[in-house]
């Protein structure tokens, strides 16, 4: 195998062109040494496409647990025993205030997220009074993370002042079955189709940390490519006790700096956020995430698990002499189209492979 220059990459990347299916899969099998110097690459990447600007972005479980979905790695799954303390949908007053605690700790983004496969008719006209009650706030971009959308739903969702909708296709395709069976990987395609159709931005990644392989992450990789969303987050799995996942193996923090790197060298317009895992996972090492190709990050807490104080998050850009910004700094790729498709499911697919690298 020839060694990768990753300068030549990145000023290949940098002159318009991109990483080839094969160099990604290279990139992620870099070990040592060598992943300081892909963040170097990923890190000139990023400053010629962003510069030093970068935002926070602030969740709120806005109705939490109780979910009807399988999915592996969370905790708000009702066939998982986490103990967790689910709620209902807040009322809108409630997430008003959040939002402006958002902005005052230095969110430039606020989502409500909700769990459940989708909205149902009974929370609907609540989530409509929390979304109305947030756009009171301004100077700050308004998100969503509600599920499944139908097209009505992400058309009065766009009415209604909602800019972004956070989707994400969590893992490959050929892996998903793996990880989620109450619904397919397509399902979730289906919505970001949807959404961008009716004119919402897609904050679209995925979690790294599941038992996926190398030809997975290349895969992932590929497909946020093709949906071209305007944030990518990427989040770690920290493995909550209770759920399928729970004696997996966290990914070493320069393991995730690598996949940050390559990710970024992949994807040089958008944002990628970093999510789930930052503290827990990187610990000492989160400050590097931005050295490695990431232009935002989740302050506060996630929906599960506890972030660290906003103070912190903002003494690190400041101490990195980083610009907050408080728009989002990326974007999709203008070369690339916003229509996407993937070709039907071939067959036997669906059934996925039967090996999860469960360690412990
Ligand atoms: S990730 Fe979302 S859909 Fe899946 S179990 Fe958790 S709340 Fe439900």
């Amino acid at each position: 195998m020839q060694e990768l220059d990753f300068l030549e990459i990145a000023r290949r990347v940098i002159g318009g062109g991109e990483v080839t299916a094969d160099e990604l899969d290279q990139l992620f099998r870099v070990e040592g040494e060598a992943i300081y110097d892909l963040m170097y690459a990923a890190h000139k990447v990023r400053v010629h496409f962003h510069g030093n600007r970068v935002t926070f972005c602030s969740i709120i479980p806005s109705k939490f647990g109780k979910c009807s979905e399988d999915c592996k790695f969370c905790a708000q799954s009702v066939h998982w025993n986490t103990g967790i303390t689910p709620h209902p949908m807040m009322d809108a007053e409630t997430v008003k205030k959040a939002c402006l605690d958002a902005k005052k700790n230095g969110a430039s983004a606020f989502g409500l997220v909700n769990s459940g496969r989708g909205p149902t008719k009974q929370d609907w006209p609540q989530v409509v009074a929390a979304i109305k009650a947030i756009k009171e706030v301004d100077g700050i971009c308004h998100c969503a993370t509600l599920g499944e959308l139908t097209r009505e739903q992400a058309r009065e969702l766009k009415a209604l002042g909602i800019r972004r909708i956070n989707h994400n296709i969590e893992t490959s395709r050929e892996f998903y079955p793996n990880i989620v069976t109450t619904h397919t990987w397509e399902d979730r395609i289906r919505t970001l189709q949807i959404a961008r159709q009716e004119g919402l931005e897609l904050c679209c990644g995925c979690i790294f940390g599941m038992g996926e392989s190398i030809e997975d992450r290349v895969s992932i990789v590929l497909a946020l490519r093709k949906i071209n969303p305007q944030v990518v987050p990427l989040n770690f799995l920290y493995p909550i006790p209770g759920t399928p996942l729970e004696h997996m193996q966290p990914l070493q923090p320069l393991e995730i700096l690598k996949i940050i790197a390559t990710v970024r060298l992949a994807l040089p317009h958008p944002d990628i956020k970093i999510g789930g895992g930052r503290e827990k996972n990187l610990r000492d090492l989160q400050s590097w995430i931005f050295y490695a190709g990431a232009t935002s990050a989740i302050i506060g807490n996630y929906l599960a698990t506890y972030g660290r104080p906003h103070e912190v998050d903002l003494q690190m850009i400041r101490d990195l002499e980083l610009e907050w910004h408080a728009d989002r700094v990326g974007d999709a790729d203008p070369a690339r189209p916003l229509e996407f498709s993937f070709d039907p499911p071939a067959n036997g697919q669906a059934k996925g492979r039967l090996t999860l690298q469960l360690i412990g």
